[in-house]
């Protein structure tokens, strides 16, 4: 499970770093970013990726 950040659509609400800190964190400029695609187990990646408001995160599959 890779997540990644859709960073023209993150309006900085900081709901994933709080779930998922292990793997977001916020940037000076507001937005998240992934700093560790295997820092949480997928079951807080998924929930931060359905927690966050404008759907900014994206979920791939393993390779
Ligand atoms: S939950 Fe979504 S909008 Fe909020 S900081 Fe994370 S990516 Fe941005």
């Amino acid at each position: 499970m890779i997540p990644q950040i859709d960073e023209e659509k993150c309006i900085g609400c900081g709901t994933c770093p709080a779930l998922a800190p292990g793997t977001f964190r916020m940037r000076d400029d507001n937005k998240a970013e992934v700093y560790n695609e295997k820092g949480d187990e997928d079951e807080a990646i998924k929930m931060a990726a359905e927690a966050c408001p404008t759907q900014a995160i994206l979920i791939l599959p393993p390779l």
